[in-house]
């Protein structure tokens, strides 16, 4: 089976776009994942899968927990940056929440602390139980096609 054609159809289920942020020592790293999904309401859990070959693997085996930063409409150039498809100097601001590193003016913040892991082929899926929700009134970030989009009244 084709890989561009996985990916094609993969890529006609519209999502929304998150980052993964995850702080080790002084060190804070982030990720774009539109792997994400919630799992449970009682425990509180939620799903994210991250690709052998990313650094943010490694982040999250050591930290044991991680923050899941949903974007807003106007932050599609975080979105790029930490998919590293820009190339900016530009400082990203981190805030804190519940001990851990987030991204300013997100749509929704999800904390979580690591319940447990699963190995799935080239990814690992990281199940978080959550430890703090956080949300502010903006327009969501969309993915949608291999592109972002908006929604439109
Ligand atoms: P890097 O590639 O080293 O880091 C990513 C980028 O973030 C780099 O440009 C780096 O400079 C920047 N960065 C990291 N920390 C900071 C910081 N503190 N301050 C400023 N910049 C920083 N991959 C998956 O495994 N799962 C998914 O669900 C997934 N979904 C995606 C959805 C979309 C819409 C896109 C565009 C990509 C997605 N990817 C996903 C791919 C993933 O985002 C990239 O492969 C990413 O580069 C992997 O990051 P990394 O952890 O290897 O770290
Ligand atoms: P794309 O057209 O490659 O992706 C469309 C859809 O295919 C994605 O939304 C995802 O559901 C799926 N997909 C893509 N790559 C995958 C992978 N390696 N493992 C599992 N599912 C995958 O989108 P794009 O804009 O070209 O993506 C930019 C980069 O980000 C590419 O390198 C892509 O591989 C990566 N990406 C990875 C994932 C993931 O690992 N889950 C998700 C999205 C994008």
């Amino acid at each position: 089976m084709e890989d561009q054609l996985f990916r094609t159809i993969m890529g006609s289920f519209a999502t929304g776009v998150t980052v993964i942020t995850t702080q080790v020592d002084d060190e804070i790293h982030g990720m774009t994942a539109n792997a994400f999904m919630s799992v449970s309401l009682q425990p509180k859990l939620v799903a994210i899968s991250i690709g052998e070959k990313a650094k943010m693997l490694g982040y999250i085996n050591s930290s044991k927990k991680f923050a899941i930063n949903i974007l807003a409409a106007n932050q599609k150039d975080l979105s790029k940056q930490f998919a590293g498809q820009l190339n900016s100097d530009e400082v990203v601001a981190f805030e804190t929440y519940q001990g851990q590193p987030i991204i300013k003016n997100s749509l929704a913040v999800i904390s979580c602390e690591l319940f447990n892991q699963l190995d799935a082929g080239d990814h690992t899926i990281f199940i978080g139980r959550v430890t703090g929700l956080k949300h502010e009134p903006h327009e969501p970030l969309l993915f949608f096609g291999g592109k972002y989009q908006e929604i439109k009244e």
